[in-house]
């Protein structure tokens, strides 16, 4: 049996073959066509939208890679009021948007009371409106297990968290001391005991990073199970202490992606922004190595280019949720269809890539 369907059949393979896969290109057209093949197993050729709000661009955190970092003065700063998210949950909703993602750097502004008050509001706004078929998902980062149950009981149903790398050494060079892979970690199993839909991933090509580094990311993700596995190449920021080292690669990010797929298959994997922004053509090359998810811009236009994460940001075009038409017929030609609906997990089954199963334990476990 092939390396690759050895990977599908067990959704496993040992380190040194892990590694073959990743360093060479030339297993690259049966691992997509098998990743291709998979991911249409179990979601067909559907792609989910979420709209992503980017409610904040402060954050106390300094991560060496990222441009919102606390030490970039260059930066001009920027919070949505109450009134502006819920004027973007309703243009999303118009548009078809049926899960709302709230990210923002970790700006101790939005502290529980407030986030907890915005998350209540979404809630009471859609219900008014009979909008109750959406998601609420938080990408926050790093709060207390109170402070994330109090999200949760607010009506926050999904979180999405990097872990960034799985490898203790090289968290601590792509981050201050003050961060740890312990906590980021220990909020993942948090968020995932609490009831969350986690979402988790990585960074491709960051400075430091080796194979072993990316092994070790996708040992943890066995571990973990999440819902969502969001991976995308580290681009650079000029502002940033790796403003001189280069991006990550678009061929490795894509590979990672159709093995993501193979190991798991039920997963939702986005094609990244990072994706969009690194090659024109990044997203509809996501979908066809096995990614399922796209998560077009719905912030107010005026502050999209201050969420500047990496140079050249895209959010324009078929970024922005506004343009879905543009996005829809890009998403056509790569060969799948967008759908309008809250794009849950499908359930994992251990009778391998039964989709409609209902009903085992295990089913259901990997749903959370
Ligand atoms: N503060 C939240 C957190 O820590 O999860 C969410 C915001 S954070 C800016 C969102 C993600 O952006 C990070 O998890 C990181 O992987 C990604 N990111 C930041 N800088 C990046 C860069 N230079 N290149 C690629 N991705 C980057």
């Amino acid at each position: 049996m092939s390396l690759i369907e050895t990977l599908s059949q067990t959704r496993d393979l040992p380190d040194t073959e892990l590694t073959a896969l990743l360093t060479t290109d030339k297993f690259d057209q049966e691992l997509f066509r098998r990743a291709d093949e998979r991911r249409r197993e179990f979601y067909g050729t559907d792609v989910y939208l979420r709209g992503l709000i980017e409610l904040t661009n402060y954050c106390k955190n300094d991560c060496f890679y990222c441009g919102i970092r606390y030490s970039n003065a260059r930066l001009e700063r920027y919070r949505l009021s109450l009134d502006t998210i819920l004027n973007c949950c309703n243009t999303g909703y118009e548009l078809g948007y049926r899960t709302f993602v709230l990210q923002g750097g970790e700006d101790p502004f939005f502290n529980d009371d407030r986030l907890v008050e915005i998350v209540s509001a979404i809630r009471t706004h859609l219900s008014q409106k009979h909008l109750a078929d959406c998601a609420i998902t938080l990408s926050l980062g790093e709060r207390s297990r109170e402070s994330y149950q109090k999200l949760f009981d607010a009506g926050a149903n999904r979180y999405l968290l990097r872990h960034e790398t799985a490898d203790a050494e090289h968290y601590a060079k792509l981050h201050p001391e003050s961060m740890s892979l312990e906590y980021r970690k220990e909020c993942l199993w948090m968020l995932k005991e609490i009831g969350y839909q986690v979402g988790t991933g990585f960074m491709v090509g960051s400075p430091f990073q080796t194979m072993e580094c990316l092994i070790a990311d996708l040992r943890f993700l066995q571990q973990l199970k999440p819902s969502m596995i969001g991976i995308g190449p580290f681009l650079v920021h000029r502002d940033t202490p790796f403003n001189e080292y280069p991006n990550g690669s678009l061929s490795l990010t894509l590979r990672l992606i159709a093995i993501l797929r193979l190991m798991f298959p039920y997963a939702l994997i986005p094609a990244t922004t990072a994706l969009g922004t690194i090659d024109p053509q990044g997203r509809e090359l996501g979908l066809r190595a096995g990614a399922n998810v796209v998560m077009p811009n719905l912030s107010p236009v005026e502050v999209r280019k201050k969420y500047e994460l990496y140079n050249n940001k895209i959010h324009t075009d078929k970024e922005a949720a506004e343009n879905k038409a543009l996005l829809a017929s890009s998403v056509a030609a790569a060969g799948y269809a967008i759908v309008t609906n809250i794009g849950n997990v499908k359930p994992d089954c251990p009778n391998d890539g039964h989709s409609q199963c209902a009903g085992h334990s295990q089913c259901v476990d990997a749903m959370y």
